[in-house]
């Protein structure tokens, strides 16, 4: 048995992740060594269960039995214990004795098989996303976590967490979801809802809230490669309870809608769902008054030659997001402007243009389209024209025109389509936090649900992924510092030295982003206040300043890679500077400003007041002071940290989703597609740190009982305390491998693996 504990100081006491891939792995020449069967990882990536038959004797190479009988030769570091059959499914990762990648995997699927989709990973809730209906859901599912008669994971069960744990705590609460496209955040964002709107609240005010539900997809969801349904802003519903625990009212905050889908969308992916549904389901009434045609005929639509959806009936949405307005409170007269804005947008699309002189300048048709426009916005026909053909442009005190190429005259008509519709977006919003207001006397708590795009890594990675995964990162610190006061607290509580735990941070990551004026925020706004600044001169001015951080490489050419908490992505700096810029000229805001119609000049105010500094871009050239507006990622930060800072006062509870396959089908579990999300999504983060703790827990009392009888020697004094010392002594469990607390035994873990195992065997 000497021989067993120099095997143990193989082990560092913290293991401490070197790579990605063995970040967590449990293949310590000790567990190895007493593992009954083991994960073998089979040439095509996929794990399976084996057995060992024999090992050569040196112990390098083992031969293993496969269920099918076969028989495979493997080198020993290679294999991965597997835990006990009576492990199979466990509701919570954390009870598996050996937490590695294969077994989480496994664990995951065999539960996904059998339609339980979710699963705890400690504190967080996994859920698989079924891509069928499952039945787990309705009236008596509600009930039955709401009496706690059902216990097992669920998003129910989180909900109903934070509801009594704000009332317990009183202390406000967020729900918060992340997690790849197509996985499943908005319907499980959804699925909380209705379990908290359950509580009801009076005067309908739990249907309004899940009735803004429709309308935000409408306008802010989109086909996707993904996902049919793809969610393209991030969003934040806060739900507030009364004193007497009755919902009072509701407010939604989003988050960076991606406009440039209104203009331009990918082959075989829709603009959002709204234009589709208004073309299939206007009245006549309203087709006549909106010179509204097919879908067909609109150029921003054709793009992308897809109209409609599988199994979705968009004229039928139309009546229920027409429905879902009345509900919360749009009146019909808005509503009608509403539409008449998105038929706007449409014959934008349509406008063109001829070339008037020979040097490429450009001039709009005057057709139906523009007369259509400018009829909708209510604006002059010559007025629009000149918008969409000419620029003014203030150096210092004079004012010159300028015309518009071709190519210009273009991007003006698509930054103003972009822009008419994003106002859309905020307007909406703003309605219906309106209609959802929590009244004056707001004495409660509230509840808050996030649903936030995942991190996302493409081959491609442009301004919108850096944004995101940047959000990411800023979410990712908030799970870790939350995971880490839990242990603590744990520890603290349970009189152990929890110093010796160590937890790892992104915090380099996050100073790349933030740093000032060093960091690649602020680098991309000042570079993005050059006239001249392009996206080779932003690529070179990071990789100037930015190499001594070790998240940073500067790549050749225009791009530059950051190695996130969830994996290194390379960023493409093409366009960087004119998303950041986001530039609406301002002609076109006065033109919106001039309009007869009420929400065009609204559109023009709201674009108007976001003057505060810092100020980008070329506006000082070319529009005065009234365009000034702040950079899209600026924006984007301040707006995350005041999430950050809200989420910041509630009691988190996290919801990772999975997407089991990539082809939205059920009954179809892909180990790789799987394994690479629960990297990323920080469940394997949660098993980390808990790993680099003393995950395992177990009272004196129960493990006493539970492995008292393979005590060789009797002892003298029988309380479990003392019974439980003697077995730690015998296994020769050596001191920094377990912690002894008040009521709880502590162990790092495999541990208690080694004594189940052996407990089997007897
Ligand atoms: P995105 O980031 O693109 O918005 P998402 O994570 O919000 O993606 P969802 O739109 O919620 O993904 O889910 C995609 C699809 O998966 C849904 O339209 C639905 O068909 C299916 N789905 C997700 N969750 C469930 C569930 N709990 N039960 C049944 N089907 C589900
Ligand atoms: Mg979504």
């Amino acid at each position: 048995n000497g021989d067993e504990s120099s095997l143990v100081d193989e082990d560092p006491i913290v293991p401490l992740p070197e790579s990605n891939d063995r970040r967590w792995s449990d293949t310590s020449v000790y567990a190895r060594k007493k593992a009954l069967q083991f994960w073998v990882q089979l040439p095509n990536g996929n794990w399976e269960l084996g057995k060992v038959l024999s090992t050569s004797g040196s112990g390098e190479e083992s031969v293993i039995k496969l269920p099918e009988g076969n028989v495979l030769k493997v080198i020993s570091e290679t294999l991965v214990p597997a835990n006990p059959d009576i492990l199979d499914g466990v509701d919570d990762l954390m009870q598996l004795s050996y937490l590695n990648e294969p077994s989480v995997l496994y664990n995951l699927e065999y539960r996904y098989n059998q339609d339980m989709i979710y699963t705890k990973a400690g504190p967080v809730l996994v859920a698989v996303n079924p891509f069928k209906e499952v039945p787990l859901y309705g009236d008596s599912n509600i009930e039955a976590y709401r009496k706690r008669s059902n216990q097992s994971p669920h998003v129910y069960a989180i909900a109903d967490t934070a509801i009594r744990e704000m009332i317990r705590d009183e202390v406000n609460q967020s729900i918060i979801i992340s997690g790849e496209s197509g996985a499943g955040k908005t319907e499980t964002a959804k699925i909380a809802m209705q379990y908290l709107a359950s509580l009801g609240g009076g005067s309908g005010i739990e249907n309004e809230i899940l009735k803004t539900n429709p309308i935000l997809e409408a306008f802010g969801n989109a086909k996707t490669l993904r996902n049919d349904n793809s969610s393209r802003f991030g969003k934040l519903i806060e739900i507030h309870f009364s004193e007497t625990r009755k919902i009072s009212g509701a407010k939604i905050q989003t988050f960076l809608l991606e406009k440039s889908r209104v203009v331009q969308c990918a082959e075989g992916e829709r603009s959002y769902h709204i234009f589709y549904q208004l073309c299939a389901g206007a009245s006549p009434a309203l087709r006549e008054k909106l010179n509204l045609t097919s879908a067909k005929e609109y150029n921003y639509l054709r793009q992308s030659n897809c109209y409609s959806i599988k199994g979705v009936d968009d004229a039928e949405r139309f009546q229920a997001v027409q429905e879902a307005l009345d509900i919360v409170h749009v009146s019909k007269d808005d509503q009608e402007s509403v539409f008449a804005m998105l038929a706007a947008v449409l014959w934008l699309g349509n406008v063109s243009f001829s070339i008037i002189d020979n040097e490429n300048h450009a001039e709009p048709e005057s057709d139906e389209s523009l007369s259509t426009v400018a009829r909708l916005i209510g604006c002059n026909i010559n007025d629009l024209k000149l918008a969409l053909s000419k620029r003014n442009i203030k150096v210092r005190n004079e004012t010159f025109v300028q015309k518009l190429t071709l190519s210009q005259a273009i991007d003006a008509r698509d930054a103003l389509a972009k822009s008419i519709y994003a106002c859309l977006f905020d307007w909406l919003v703003e309605q219906i936090n309106k209609s959802l207001a929590v009244g004056k006397r707001r004495t409660g708590r509230s509840i808050s649900i996030l649903d936030i795009y995942g991190f996302e890594s493409f081959n491609k990675n442009s301004f919108e992924q850096f944004c995101i995964n940047y959000a990411n990162e800023r979410l990712q610190q908030h799970f870790n510092r939350h995971l880490f006061k839990l242990e603590q607290e744990e520890y603290i509580k349970d009189g152990i030295d929890w110093t010796r735990v160590d937890f790892e941070d992104n915090q380099t990551c996050l100073r790349l982003f933030e740093k000032k004026p060093l960091g690649l925020l602020s680098l991309l706004d000042e570079e993005s206040t050059f006239p001249n600044g392009t996206d080779l001169t932003l690529a070179n001015k990071l990789k100037e300043h930015l190499s001594d951080n070790s998240c940073f490489r500067g790549d050749r050419g225009k791009t530059f890679t950051v190695a996130h908490y969830a994996g290194e992505v390379t960023y493409e700096t093409t366009g960087f500077l004119e998303k950041n810029r986001d530039l609406l000229h301002s002609d076109s805001i006065k033109l919106l400003s001039s309009c007869s119609r009420h929400l065009p000049q609204a559109f023009a105010s709201s674009m108007l007041v976001h003057s505060e500094k810092p100020v980008v871009g070329p506006l000082h050239k070319a529009g005065g002071p009234d365009s000034q507006r702040l950079s899209v990622a600026t924006k984007f930060k301040g707006q995350l940290f005041e999430l950050m800072q809200r989420l910041g006062k509630t009691t988190p509870h996290f919801i990772r989703c999975i997407k089991p396959n990539s082809v939205q089908s059920p009954g179809l579990y892909e180990q790789e597609l799987v394994l690479q999300q629960l990297r990323c999504c920080g469940v394997l983060e949660v098993v980390r740190i808990s790993r680099s703790g003393f995950p395992t827990r177990m009272s004196h009392q129960k493990f006493a009982l539970r492995y008292g009888f393979l005590l060789l020697e009797s002892i003298a004094a029988k309380d479990p305390l003392s019974v439980s010392v003697a077995i730690l002594h015998q296994f020769n469990i050596l001191p920094e491998m377990y912690q002894v607390g008040y009521t709880k035994l502590f162990f790092r873990t495999g541990q208690i693996g080694v004594l189940e195992d052996t407990r089997n065997r007897t």
